[in-house]
């Protein structure tokens, strides 16, 4: 297709766009505020403002709006037109700079966790320069970031940026360290790879789950499942491939660089992935993404879940958040290189994730809690909730030799010793195999796969960031008070690889062995949220977040509330949710199929001639078991999940979630789910797992 150039970034007020339509000063000073954090003079936001606001009217924008990312984990917006009143009743469309670069939604109803009373409605937008503006519709969307009227942070954003700025300095302090006296920037580059499910629309308006919680909380497992593992790469169907056209289109529109697609591993299962580029950009991006999905599947009749498990006994969703470190010089700081030094300085950076990583696993494990995501982490599918640190054999092998201070023999008879050969190559391939790891490395960047689906990487990433960051601050304060640097870094990739060699793991993540070992080595392992999220105000925590300014110590009282808060939320409304379907659908679709092998037994029983009735008699007496079951579990969750939700401490009620509603949950679905194996395909009231799953024909 000719026009992908001509239509990539046509929404979006991007650098050429910039560079055509602000003047030449303007768009300099603009650039230093986007590339060095300048603060941006109440002219040049003008000038910016007005540019803005003319391409925008000319590419059909009305509206604007600041963009921001509450802790509800989508994006929130509200359109303002450009309509100002002028004279002779007429209107002009204005646009000044104190409107883009602040703005005041009224943000009484987004969490808080405490941080601003409701009394206190006033919460502020500000521009963010760093991420570009895009239309939506007819609408000018204003990347912003979100603070309470005093300061507090209430977004994804902003402890975003923060922990960019927080790794950005500890990197270069390193980097100098090491000798380098060039390197003036570092960012991290991320690439998130979206899984998702489409199903048919149809289908998905007779399911109120679907709707309500966006997982099937009911439904037998087909037949065939992913066991043939067919769908995998398999052939695209043709809607599907429509579907993905569309999607793709549509993101070059917005300036996202939609890449590759294919299908997943279970049926009706896809990715999608862009090509990564700098952390803010990819979060923003991947925000629009999940927005786009959900839209363009409507017009084709489709339905995108991006839950992480909608469905029972088949892979869920995930989000795989490939990270490095790019400098201003294009240098990937996680390529191997081929010069001895280059060859120290990314075992030094290697190390530093591996140190963060072992010292932090439970903040990993928290950024990713979700109770939609519990049901994948430690599922017999995704990464176990155990985090660890894939390198591969090879990558292992040369870090123990490090540790050893021996020489490495490679396959290939290469020897090399720190500092003195070159690493050898390491194919992607061997790299990449193991799917069970929670956070691999792979060839020149990690994959971290525990990220849900649905959620914003903003959390994993600003986890990532800060916690990479806090190794690299002891390296550079260890390696300033050497005499000997290049001894001093030997030493050091020494000492840290013994240190904290247990959260390297190459075998298989899902079995029952590695959860024992895992467990002897210390590691964590938090299946749900309601064990991990308590640990977020862990001291060391605490002092890592505060100590990099990313977050107050309130800030992060009040996440962690929000965090357990929404668990809770989700959880009562699944549970409500389930014990509506079981009253209103399944209960009474039970008692009509029931009635009717009564009926008929009573007619047959009444005429000798047409036979014992001995399958309807058993099949009855086995449903009118179930039915019974069926009706106790639906009153005992009914009654569960009202307790629990009456509980004002929200971690007690994650507690009694996890330990009686989920249960009961698990209980009433089971003996539901029996029920549909038995009562005809007509009378089930929902579709069911084939028509969900096989649903989209050819
Ligand atoms: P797969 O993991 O499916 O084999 P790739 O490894 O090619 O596919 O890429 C997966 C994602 O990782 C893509 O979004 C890609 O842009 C991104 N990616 C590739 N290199 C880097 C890098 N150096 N840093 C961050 N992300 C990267
Ligand atoms: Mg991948």
């Amino acid at each position: 297709m000719n026009e992908i150039p001509e239509l990539f970034g046509r929404s979006v007020f991007n650098d050429r766009v910039m560079r055509e339509r602000l003047p030449q000063d303007i768009y300099r000073q603009l650039k230093e505020t986007i590339n060095e954090g300048t603060p941006l003079s109440r002219e040049v936001a003008n000038e910016v403002a007005e540019a803005m606001k003319n391409w925008a009217i000319e590419n059909g924008a009305t509206h604007f709006t600041h963009w921001f990312q509450p802790m509800t984990g989508v994006t929130a917006e509200k359109h303002e037109s450009f309509i100002s009143p002028a004279e002779g009743d007429s209107v002009i469309m204005e646009f000044s700079g104190k409107e883009l670069t602040r703005g005041e939604p009224d943000a009484s109803s987004f969490p808080s966790g405490g941080l601003r009373a409701t009394f206190e409605a006033r919460g502020y937008t500000a521009w963010d320069p760093t991420s570009n503006a895009f239309i939506k519709e007819n609408t000018l969307c204003i990347p912003t970031v979100f603070l309470s009227y005093s300061g507090d942070v209430l977004d994804k954003k902003t402890p975003l940026l923060r922990s960019v700025e927080a790794i950005n300095e500890q990197t270069l302090r390193v980097l100098r360290l090491l000798g380098d006296t060039e390197v003036k920037r570092v960012v991290p580059s991320v690439g998130a790879e979206q899984e998702y499910f489409l199903i048919d629309r149809e289908a998905y308006r007779q399911r109120k789950d679907l709707i309500l919680t966006g997982r099937t909380l009911f439904g037998r497992r087909p037949p065939k499942g992913q066991q043939l593992d067919d769908h995998y790469f398999g052939t695209i169907k043709p809607r599907v491939k429509e579907f993905m056209r569309d999607c793709d289109e549509e993101m070059w529109k917005y300036g996202v660089l939609a890449k590759t697609e294919h299908n997943e591993t279970a049926p009706s299962q896809h990715e999608l992935a862009p090509i990564y580029t700098n952390v803010n950009a990819a979060t923003d991006q991947n925000q629009i993404m999940m927005e786009v999905m959900k839209k363009v599947a409507l017009r084709h009749d489709l339905v995108c879940l991006l839950h992480e498990k909608p469905f029972n006994g088949i892979n869920g969703s995930g989000k795989h958040n490939n990270w490095s470190l790019t400098t201003d010089k294009g240098e990937n700081l996680f390529s191997p290189g081929k010069k001895p030094a280059e060859n120290t300085r990314f075992l030094l950076f290697l190390c530093a994730v591996v140190k963060a990583v072992d010292e932090y696993q439970d903040l990993l494990r928290i950024s990713v809690a979700t109770a939609g995501n519990d049901h994948r982490l430690g599922a017999n599918e995704a990464p176990p909730a155990i985090i660890s640190v894939f390198l591969g054999d090879e990558l292992t092998e040369i870090l123990k030799s490090a540790e050893d201070g021996t020489l490495y023999e490679g396959k290939k008879n290469t020897k090399m010793g720190l500092g003195v050969h070159a690493l050898p190559e390491i194919p992607k391939d061997n790299t990449d195999r193991n799917r069970t790891s929670p956070f691999a490395f792979t060839g020149n960047k990690f994959e971290f796969r525990s990220v849900g689906s649905s959620m914003s990487i903003a959390e994993a990433n600003i986890v990532l960031d800060t916690i990479v960051s806090d190794a690299l601050c002891d390296f550079a304060d260890t390696l300033e008070k050497a005499a000997d640097k290049d001894k001093a870094v030997h030493k050091l990739i020494a000492d840290t690889i013994k240190k904290h060699k247990r959260i390297i793991f190459n075998g298989n993540g899902y079995t029952k062995e590695w959860e024992e070992e895992a467990a002897r080595r210390g590691l964590c392992n938090y299946k749900t949220c309601a064990d991990c999220m308590p640990h977020y105000l862990d001291k060391k925590n605490v002092e890592l977040f505060t100590k990099f300014k990313i977050f107050t110590e309130r800030e992060m009282i009040s996440r962690c509330e929000i965090l357990t808060e929404n668990y809770c939320k989700v959880l009562q409304i699944e549970a409500q949710t389930m014990v509506e379907m079981a009253r209103k659908d399944i209960l009474p679709a039970s008692v009509a199929f029931s009635t009717l092998l009564c009926k008929d037994i009573s007619l047959k029983t009444s005429t000798p001639e047409t036979g014992s009735c001995a399958a309807e008699k058993r099949i009855s007496v086995k449903l009118g078991k179930l039915i019974d079951d069926l009706d106790l579990k639906t009153e005992a969750l009914a009654r569960l999940s009202n307790e629990t939700k009456r509980k004002s401490d929200y971690f007690a009620a994650s507690r009694e979630y996890r330990d009686k509603v989920i249960p009961a949950m698990e209980a009433l679905r089971k003996t539901a789910d029996d029920i549909e194996e038995i009562i005809g395909s007509d009378y089930y009231p929902y579709p069911d797992y084939c028509e969900l799953l096989f649903g989209i024909d050819g």
